[in-house]
Protein backbone atom coordinates (compact mmCIF):
# COMPACT_ATOMS: atom_id res chain seq x y z
CA UNK A 1 0.00 0.00 0.00
CA UNK A 2 1.02 3.32 -0.48
CA UNK A 3 -0.02 6.14 1.86
CA UNK A 4 0.13 9.67 0.54
CA UNK A 5 0.62 11.97 3.37
CA UNK A 6 -0.97 15.42 3.14
CA UNK A 7 1.64 18.41 1.95
CA UNK A 8 0.72 19.74 5.23
CA UNK A 9 1.31 16.94 7.47
CA UNK A 10 3.23 17.77 10.53
CA UNK A 11 5.89 15.24 11.53
CA UNK A 12 3.81 13.41 14.64
CA UNK A 13 1.28 12.30 11.96
CA UNK A 14 4.14 10.92 9.62
CA UNK A 15 5.58 9.21 12.77
CA UNK A 16 2.47 8.19 13.97
CA UNK A 17 1.55 6.47 10.96
CA UNK A 18 4.76 5.03 10.24
CA UNK A 19 4.32 3.16 14.14
CA UNK A 20 1.26 2.01 12.81
CA UNK A 21 2.27 -0.05 9.33
CA UNK A 22 4.75 -1.23 11.73
CA UNK A 23 2.11 -2.46 14.26
CA UNK A 24 0.28 -4.17 11.08
CA UNK A 25 2.99 -6.41 10.32
CA UNK A 26 4.62 -4.61 7.46
CA UNK A 27 8.14 -2.34 6.75
CA UNK A 28 7.61 1.72 6.33
CA UNK A 29 9.82 2.58 3.37
CA UNK A 30 9.34 6.60 3.66
CA UNK A 31 9.82 9.12 0.36
CA UNK A 32 10.52 12.71 1.33
CA UNK A 33 9.24 14.60 -2.02
CA UNK A 34 9.35 18.06 -2.71
CA UNK A 35 6.06 18.22 -1.95
CA UNK A 36 4.58 15.76 0.45
CA UNK A 37 5.71 12.56 2.17
CA UNK A 38 4.93 9.22 0.36
CA UNK A 39 5.38 5.96 2.77
CA UNK A 40 5.65 3.17 1.49
CA UNK A 41 3.96 0.13 3.31
CA UNK A 42 5.31 -3.26 2.17
CA UNK A 43 5.69 -6.96 3.73
CA UNK A 44 4.33 -10.37 3.60
CA UNK A 45 1.23 -11.20 5.93
CA UNK A 46 0.47 -8.13 7.10
CA UNK A 47 -3.17 -6.77 8.50
CA UNK A 48 -4.49 -5.07 5.22
CA UNK A 49 -7.80 -4.29 6.36
CA UNK A 50 -6.06 -2.25 9.47
CA UNK A 51 -3.77 -0.71 6.81
CA UNK A 52 -6.56 0.70 4.63
CA UNK A 53 -8.13 1.90 7.77
CA UNK A 54 -5.17 4.50 7.99
CA UNK A 55 -7.07 6.50 5.50
CA UNK A 56 -8.90 7.79 8.73
CA UNK A 57 -5.62 8.96 10.07
CA UNK A 58 -4.53 12.66 11.01
CA UNK A 59 -2.43 14.22 8.20
CA UNK A 60 -3.37 10.96 5.87
CA UNK A 61 -4.38 12.05 2.26
CA UNK A 62 -5.03 8.99 0.37
CA UNK A 63 -4.21 4.90 0.94
CA UNK A 64 -3.55 3.09 -2.24
CA UNK A 65 -2.79 -0.60 -3.53
CA UNK A 66 0.44 -0.60 -5.56
CA UNK A 67 -1.27 -2.21 -8.19
CA UNK A 68 1.86 -4.39 -9.30
CA UNK A 69 4.41 -7.38 -7.57
CA UNK A 70 7.20 -5.38 -7.38
CA UNK A 71 6.36 -2.61 -4.66
CA UNK A 72 9.53 -0.42 -3.50
CA UNK A 73 11.10 -0.14 -7.36
CA UNK A 74 7.12 1.29 -8.38
CA UNK A 75 6.92 4.49 -10.16
CA UNK A 76 3.62 4.96 -8.32
CA UNK A 77 6.16 5.08 -5.23
CA UNK A 78 8.28 8.09 -6.41
CA UNK A 79 6.66 9.62 -9.55
CA UNK A 80 9.50 11.91 -10.34
CA UNK A 81 12.18 9.17 -10.61
CA UNK A 82 15.58 8.47 -8.62
CA UNK A 83 18.63 10.31 -9.29
CA UNK A 84 21.72 8.12 -8.46
CA UNK A 85 24.68 10.20 -7.43
CA UNK A 86 27.87 8.31 -8.15
CA UNK A 87 30.54 11.23 -7.20
CA UNK A 88 29.84 14.24 -9.21
CA UNK A 89 27.62 11.58 -12.00
CA UNK A 90 24.09 11.98 -11.39
CA UNK A 91 22.66 9.05 -13.20
CA UNK A 92 18.69 9.44 -13.72
CA UNK A 93 19.22 13.21 -13.37
CA UNK A 94 18.28 14.13 -17.04
CA UNK A 95 21.92 14.47 -18.99
CA UNK A 96 22.74 10.87 -20.42
CA UNK A 97 25.66 9.14 -18.83
CA UNK A 98 28.04 7.30 -20.86
CA UNK A 99 30.10 4.28 -19.35
CA UNK A 100 32.42 2.95 -21.25
CA UNK A 101 35.93 0.95 -21.23
CA UNK A 102 37.51 -2.74 -21.59
CA UNK A 103 35.29 -5.76 -21.20
CA UNK A 104 37.97 -7.14 -19.49
CA UNK A 105 40.83 -5.44 -17.37
CA UNK A 106 44.07 -6.84 -19.52
CA UNK A 107 46.69 -5.18 -18.04
CA UNK A 108 47.54 -1.86 -16.57
CA UNK A 109 48.66 -0.34 -20.15
CA UNK A 110 45.80 -1.07 -21.80
CA UNK A 111 43.19 0.03 -18.87
CA UNK A 112 44.74 3.59 -18.78
CA UNK A 113 45.38 4.11 -22.60
CA UNK A 114 41.45 3.22 -22.76
CA UNK A 115 40.61 5.63 -19.44
CA UNK A 116 42.37 8.37 -20.40
CA UNK A 117 40.84 8.58 -24.00
CA UNK A 118 37.72 7.61 -22.85
CA UNK A 119 37.49 10.95 -20.29
CA UNK A 120 39.10 12.89 -23.00
CA UNK A 121 36.01 11.55 -25.54
CA UNK A 122 33.49 12.82 -22.82
CA UNK A 123 32.63 9.34 -20.57
CA UNK A 124 31.50 9.99 -17.50
CA UNK A 125 32.65 6.41 -16.05
CA UNK A 126 34.74 3.66 -16.46
CA UNK A 127 33.87 0.13 -16.69
CA UNK A 128 36.22 -2.76 -16.99
CA UNK A 129 36.09 -6.62 -16.01
CA UNK A 130 38.25 -8.01 -12.84
CA UNK A 131 36.17 -11.13 -12.46
CA UNK A 132 34.58 -12.62 -15.95
CA UNK A 133 31.71 -14.42 -16.15
CA UNK A 134 32.47 -16.68 -19.04
CA UNK A 135 30.62 -19.64 -20.97
CA UNK A 136 33.84 -21.75 -21.42
CA UNK A 137 36.11 -22.33 -18.08
CA UNK A 138 39.21 -22.35 -20.79
CA UNK A 139 38.13 -18.85 -22.16
CA UNK A 140 40.14 -15.53 -20.23
CA UNK A 141 38.66 -15.29 -16.38
CA UNK A 142 39.74 -11.94 -15.36
CA UNK A 143 43.31 -10.40 -13.68
CA UNK A 144 40.99 -10.68 -10.37
CA UNK A 145 42.45 -7.81 -7.76
CA UNK A 146 45.33 -6.78 -9.68
CA UNK A 147 42.41 -6.11 -11.95
CA UNK A 148 40.84 -3.86 -8.92
CA UNK A 149 44.11 -2.58 -8.78
CA UNK A 150 44.81 -0.81 -12.01
CA UNK A 151 41.17 0.19 -11.57
CA UNK A 152 41.94 2.15 -8.74
CA UNK A 153 44.57 3.50 -10.09
CA UNK A 154 42.56 4.51 -13.53
CA UNK A 155 40.26 6.52 -11.26
CA UNK A 156 42.74 8.14 -9.57
CA UNK A 157 44.46 9.38 -12.65
CA UNK A 158 41.20 10.60 -14.97
CA UNK A 159 38.41 10.71 -11.39
CA UNK A 160 36.42 8.93 -13.17
CA UNK A 161 34.55 6.57 -11.33
CA UNK A 162 34.68 2.58 -11.30
CA UNK A 163 32.20 0.04 -12.56
CA UNK A 164 33.23 -3.53 -12.17
CA UNK A 165 31.40 -7.13 -11.89
CA UNK A 166 30.70 -8.86 -8.68
CA UNK A 167 30.72 -12.26 -9.51
CA UNK A 168 30.17 -14.10 -6.76
CA UNK A 169 29.12 -13.84 -2.53
CA UNK A 170 32.83 -14.23 -1.49
CA UNK A 171 33.90 -11.19 -3.82
CA UNK A 172 31.76 -8.79 -2.16
CA UNK A 173 34.12 -7.32 0.08
CA UNK A 174 36.96 -7.16 -1.99
CA UNK A 175 35.02 -5.40 -5.02
CA UNK A 176 33.04 -3.32 -2.68
CA UNK A 177 36.68 -1.51 -1.53
CA UNK A 178 37.72 -0.62 -4.86
CA UNK A 179 34.84 0.05 -6.64
CA UNK A 180 32.01 2.73 -7.14
CA UNK A 181 29.13 0.82 -8.53
CA UNK A 182 29.11 -3.00 -8.37
CA UNK A 183 27.60 -4.53 -11.44
CA UNK A 184 25.54 -7.97 -11.14
CA UNK A 185 25.58 -9.73 -14.37
CA UNK A 186 22.98 -10.75 -16.66
CA UNK A 187 24.17 -14.46 -15.51
CA UNK A 188 23.18 -12.96 -11.32
CA UNK A 189 20.75 -11.24 -12.10
CA UNK A 190 17.90 -13.54 -10.08
CA UNK A 191 21.09 -14.86 -7.91
CA UNK A 192 19.10 -14.41 -5.13
CA UNK A 193 21.66 -14.85 -1.65
CA UNK A 194 23.88 -12.54 -3.95
CA UNK A 195 21.23 -9.71 -4.56
CA UNK A 196 20.67 -10.15 -0.37
CA UNK A 197 24.32 -9.80 0.24
CA UNK A 198 24.27 -7.01 -1.87
CA UNK A 199 21.27 -5.41 -0.34
CA UNK A 200 23.78 -4.41 2.58
CA UNK A 201 26.70 -3.16 0.74
CA UNK A 202 26.67 0.86 0.78
CA UNK A 203 27.49 1.19 -3.26
CA UNK A 204 25.07 1.42 -6.05
CA UNK A 205 23.99 -1.89 -8.05
CA UNK A 206 24.46 -1.91 -11.55
CA UNK A 207 21.76 -4.75 -12.49
CA UNK A 208 21.67 -6.33 -15.72
CA UNK A 209 18.66 -8.02 -17.20
CA UNK A 210 19.20 -11.94 -18.05
CA UNK A 211 18.75 -12.68 -21.88
CA UNK A 212 15.95 -14.61 -20.92
CA UNK A 213 14.59 -12.66 -17.93
CA UNK A 214 10.70 -10.83 -18.27
CA UNK A 215 10.57 -7.19 -17.40
CA UNK A 216 8.54 -8.12 -14.33
CA UNK A 217 11.54 -11.03 -13.08
CA UNK A 218 13.73 -8.22 -13.72
CA UNK A 219 12.22 -5.95 -11.30
CA UNK A 220 11.31 -8.25 -8.65
CA UNK A 221 15.25 -9.08 -8.91
CA UNK A 222 15.76 -5.38 -7.83
CA UNK A 223 13.16 -5.48 -5.78
CA UNK A 224 15.48 -8.30 -3.43
CA UNK A 225 17.49 -5.17 -3.38
CA UNK A 226 15.54 -2.42 -2.45
CA UNK A 227 13.54 -4.54 0.27
CA UNK A 228 16.89 -5.61 1.62
CA UNK A 229 18.08 -1.95 2.20
CA UNK A 230 19.90 -0.53 -1.01
CA UNK A 231 18.25 2.11 -2.65
CA UNK A 232 20.60 2.93 -5.07
CA UNK A 233 19.77 0.69 -7.94
CA UNK A 234 20.61 1.15 -11.92
CA UNK A 235 18.93 -0.99 -14.40
CA UNK A 236 20.34 -2.32 -17.25
CA UNK A 237 19.09 -3.67 -20.69
CA UNK A 238 21.80 -5.81 -22.26
CA UNK A 239 20.02 -8.20 -25.00
CA UNK A 240 17.73 -10.70 -24.59
CA UNK A 241 17.88 -14.46 -25.99
CA UNK A 242 15.03 -14.24 -29.45
CA UNK A 243 15.34 -16.64 -32.37
CA UNK A 244 17.97 -14.25 -33.95
CA UNK A 245 21.09 -15.60 -34.55
CA UNK A 246 22.48 -12.47 -36.49
CA UNK A 247 22.99 -10.45 -33.81
CA UNK A 248 24.44 -11.93 -30.35
CA UNK A 249 21.02 -10.82 -28.35
CA UNK A 250 18.42 -8.56 -29.34
CA UNK A 251 18.84 -5.36 -27.28
CA UNK A 252 14.71 -5.00 -26.11
CA UNK A 253 14.41 -1.26 -26.63
CA UNK A 254 10.96 -1.60 -26.01
CA UNK A 255 12.52 -3.04 -22.25
CA UNK A 256 13.70 0.28 -21.97
CA UNK A 257 10.69 2.31 -22.23
CA UNK A 258 8.73 0.10 -20.23
CA UNK A 259 11.23 -0.41 -17.47
CA UNK A 260 10.73 3.97 -17.73
CA UNK A 261 7.02 3.85 -16.89
CA UNK A 262 6.62 1.08 -14.54
CA UNK A 263 9.96 1.98 -12.66
CA UNK A 264 11.21 5.33 -10.44
CA UNK A 265 14.95 3.52 -11.15
CA UNK A 266 17.36 4.72 -13.80
CA UNK A 267 17.59 2.60 -16.56
CA UNK A 268 20.99 2.00 -18.52
CA UNK A 269 21.28 0.44 -22.21
CA UNK A 270 24.49 -1.93 -23.43
CA UNK A 271 24.61 -1.54 -27.08
CA UNK A 272 27.80 -4.17 -26.73
CA UNK A 273 26.30 -7.15 -25.21
CA UNK A 274 22.96 -5.79 -26.72
CA UNK A 275 24.14 -6.95 -30.35
CA UNK A 276 27.20 -8.27 -30.01
CA UNK A 277 28.44 -6.52 -33.08
CA UNK A 278 31.01 -3.16 -33.22
CA UNK A 279 28.97 -1.74 -36.53
CA UNK A 280 25.90 -1.81 -34.75
CA UNK A 281 26.47 -0.08 -31.65
CA UNK A 282 25.87 3.80 -32.72
CA UNK A 283 22.83 3.18 -34.02
CA UNK A 284 21.61 1.52 -31.13
CA UNK A 285 22.81 3.99 -28.88
CA UNK A 286 21.19 6.31 -30.28
CA UNK A 287 17.93 4.33 -30.45
CA UNK A 288 18.45 3.92 -26.50
CA UNK A 289 18.72 6.69 -25.67
CA UNK A 290 15.45 7.95 -27.53
CA UNK A 291 13.65 4.87 -25.77
CA UNK A 292 14.13 6.87 -22.68
CA UNK A 293 17.21 5.23 -21.24
CA UNK A 294 19.03 7.58 -18.97
CA UNK A 295 22.57 6.11 -19.77
CA UNK A 296 24.85 3.75 -22.01
CA UNK A 297 27.34 1.47 -21.43
CA UNK A 298 29.78 0.74 -24.08
CA UNK A 299 32.78 -1.40 -24.58
CA UNK A 300 35.89 0.00 -25.52
CA UNK A 301 39.07 -1.65 -26.32
CA UNK A 302 42.50 0.13 -27.74
CA UNK A 303 42.94 -2.95 -29.99
CA UNK A 304 39.58 -4.47 -30.03
CA UNK A 305 41.41 -7.53 -32.28
CA UNK A 306 43.62 -8.35 -29.57
CA UNK A 307 41.09 -8.06 -26.78
CA UNK A 308 40.72 -11.17 -24.36
CA UNK A 309 36.96 -11.32 -24.42
CA UNK A 310 34.12 -9.17 -26.62
CA UNK A 311 36.56 -7.65 -29.34
CA UNK A 312 34.05 -7.82 -31.92
CA UNK A 313 31.52 -5.32 -29.76
CA UNK A 314 34.35 -3.72 -28.80
CA UNK A 315 34.77 0.02 -30.37
CA UNK A 316 38.77 1.62 -30.79
CA UNK A 317 39.53 4.25 -29.23
CA UNK A 318 38.42 7.19 -32.71
CA UNK A 319 35.66 4.91 -33.37
CA UNK A 320 33.92 5.83 -29.64
CA UNK A 321 35.25 9.68 -29.59
CA UNK A 322 33.33 9.45 -33.09
CA UNK A 323 30.14 7.81 -31.03
CA UNK A 324 30.32 10.60 -28.21
CA UNK A 325 30.70 13.50 -31.00
CA UNK A 326 27.84 12.11 -33.20
CA UNK A 327 25.83 11.88 -29.41
CA UNK A 328 26.73 15.09 -28.85
CA UNK A 329 28.09 14.34 -25.74
CA UNK A 330 31.96 14.86 -26.71
CA UNK A 331 33.33 17.91 -24.59
CA UNK A 332 34.09 20.48 -26.99
CA UNK A 333 37.33 22.07 -25.62
CA UNK A 334 38.83 18.50 -24.61
CA UNK A 335 40.69 17.44 -28.00
CA UNK A 336 40.17 13.97 -28.40
CA UNK A 337 42.64 11.22 -27.51
CA UNK A 338 44.24 13.92 -24.53
CA UNK A 339 43.41 13.51 -20.99
CA UNK A 340 41.41 16.08 -20.08
C1 LIG B 1 30.05 -7.52 -19.24
O1 LIG B 1 29.55 -6.43 -18.92
O2 LIG B 1 31.19 -7.64 -19.71
C2 LIG B 1 29.21 -8.72 -19.15
C3 LIG B 1 29.73 -9.92 -19.01
O3 LIG B 1 27.90 -8.43 -19.27
P1 LIG B 1 26.60 -9.37 -19.20
O4 LIG B 1 26.51 -9.83 -17.79
O5 LIG B 1 25.50 -8.45 -19.61
O6 LIG B 1 26.80 -10.50 -20.18
MN1 LIG C 1 31.75 -8.07 -22.18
Amino acid sequence: MLINMKPDATQKEITHVIERIKECGYQAHTIQGNERTVIGAVGLNGRGAELEALQAAPGVETVVPITHPFKLVSRQLRPRGTVIDVGKVRLGGGDPVVIAGPCSVESREQLLETARAVKAAGANMLRGGAYKPRTSPYDFQGLGIEALEFLKKARAETGLPVVTEVMSETDVDVVAEYADVLQVGARNMQNFSLLRILAQVPRPILLKRRPSATVKEWLLAAEYLLSGGNERVVLCERGIKTFETETRNTLDLSAIALVKELSHLPVLADPSHGTGRRSLVPAMSKAALSAGADGLIIEVHPCPERALSDGPQSLDLPSFAGLMRELRLLPIATPVGEAA
